[in-house]
């Protein structure tokens, strides 16, 4: 196998081979065909991450101790913290919602934070352990399940969807999340993976090259030849973990990236027919997520069993059209325009349609930043049932379409990380129509 320095490497949207330029702060080194970041150039990347992780740590333990709201109502008050929703939702028979709703809000921040800290404080030896890159992938992938933003904007539709009732109190653990939002958005500007891969002790010592060679390993007339290639036509295979070049002896089975261990494959497995599965699983599911009611309000004299729509149009006649849009947009629109979405792409792949390339990268990347807001009513529900619970005046439980819609946002999630962008640039039409 012959691997290829760090300043070589191929996109991971689109697979175009490319050097890296040496970058100095803050400057970004993209993708020239379909603008994917490649690299930053960030100063002190781990130091700094790891004082915004230490940070993060304390606040998220604050967040999950202290109450998120408070609610007063005929003279009685009642309080929840994260935890404390949780817990409601599994009382009330809805184990799936809550066991999503706390890997969401508890589980994945809590691996993210804990792993970014070992990894940081680990690659402080050089070289750092290669268990580290281990830690890396996993920390990589929950923080795409850490959804503290949209939990952050439930709870403020939880307070006032109950203001309506009674008289609701921020609680400190409410500033704790939004603190938490801040750290997390900074810990992702600050950090720098390519460092960390750098510095890590490859899992087969004896590919590692030794330190002059990483920047030598390929001669720069080669590099020079390569561009305007892809990495697959070249006969390279790029690590979807790491992102080290490697050319395998025998394509067919490429065998383990030496630096990670992670499995190398010219293009995800199967992407096309599990991306589909998973598009009709969540299309079926989005029905009765829509049809049955999400939250069951019970008053003496009254009770409704509100769906999703219904919840919107309550808010909209309460006076809060904004919040009203917001849940619109994030429960009806955004779910089913990200299966609409995903189901064009597949199906341009296999209609081998090359036209319009760059634009439907950019739809993908959008679908997949925006499907994890869709979560935003199952966390309402959460904390509105967790908190009004003043029986026998008036309580509130979850309905059967929780579950369902809480579905949907995984499918449509799994969905959109199975997909592999870089069959949008596979057509066999050539790379011609794309530069313009
Ligand atoms: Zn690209
Ligand atoms: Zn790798």
């Amino acid at each position: 196998m012959t691997l290829f320095p760090e300043h070589i490497a191929a996109c991971p949207d689109c697979d175009l081979m490319q050097r890296i330029p040496a970058l100095s702060r803050g400057e970004t080194a993209r993708c020239l065909r379909c603008g994917r970041t490649m690299a930053a150039g960030k100063t002190d990347s781990l130091n700094r991450t790891f004082a915004l992780a230490v940070a993060a740590a304390i606040v998220l333990v604050i967040a999950n101790v202290t109450p998120l709201m408070g609610l007063s109502a005929v003279g009685r008050h009642a309080s929840t913290t994260i935890f404390g929703g949780v817990l409601k939702m599994w009382q009330e028979g809805q184990g799936i919602t809550a066991a999503l709703v706390a890997f969401c809000t508890v589980a994945a921040p809590t691996v993210y934070i804990l792993f970014m800290l070992t990894i940081l404080a680990a690659v402080r030896r050089d070289p750092a352990p290669s268990w580290a890159g281990a830690l890396l992938r996993i920390s990589d992938a929950s923080r795409s399940w850490a959804m503290v933003e949209v939990m952050m904007l439930g709870i403020l539709v939880a307070l006032v969807k109950i203001a309506d009732v009674a008289t609701v109190v921020p609680g400190v653990g409410m500033f704790a999340v939004f603190a938490l939002i801040v750290l997390f958005a900074a810990m992702t500007v600050s950090f720098d993976p390519r460092e960390v891969w750098s510095r890590i002790r490859w899992v087969d010592r004896a590919a590692q090259p030794a330190g002059a060679r990483r920047q030598d390993g390929f001669p720069e007339d080669r590099a020079a030849s390569a561009d305007g290639m892809t990495a697959a036509k070249l006969g390279l295979v790029s690590c979807g973990a790491c992102g080290l070049l490697a050319k395998p002896a025998d394509l067919a089975s490429p065998g383990y990236c030496p630096r990670c261990g992670r499995a190398l494959a010219l293009r995800r497995r199967h992407t096309i027919q599990r991306t589909w599965a998973l598009l009709i699983a969540a299309a079926i599911c989005y029905i009765p997520a829509n049809l049955l009611p999400v939250m069951n309000t019970t008053m003496p004299a009254y009770a409704a069993n509100d769906t999703i729509m219904n919840g919107v149009i309550l808010l909209y006649a309460s006076g809060s059209w904004p919040l009203a849009l917001i849940v619109l947009v994030a429960s009806v629109i955004i779910p089913l325009a990200k299966i609409v979405t995903m189901a064009y792409l597949l199906a341009a792949i296999q209609l081998r349609r090359p036209e319009s390339r760059r634009e439907r990268i950019r739809i993908y990347r959008f679908v997949e930043i925006i499907g994890r807001w869709s979560m935003l009513d199952v966390f309402v529900v959460t904390f509105v049932v967790a908190l009004v619970q003043l029986q026998p005046i008036m309580s509130v439980e979850p309905g059967a379409g929780v579950v369902f819609f809480a579905a949907v946002v995984v499918l449509t999630m799994f969905a959109a990380e199975q997909f592999d962008p870089r069959l949008i640039w596979d057509s066999p039409d050539d790379e011609e129509s794309d530069h313009d």
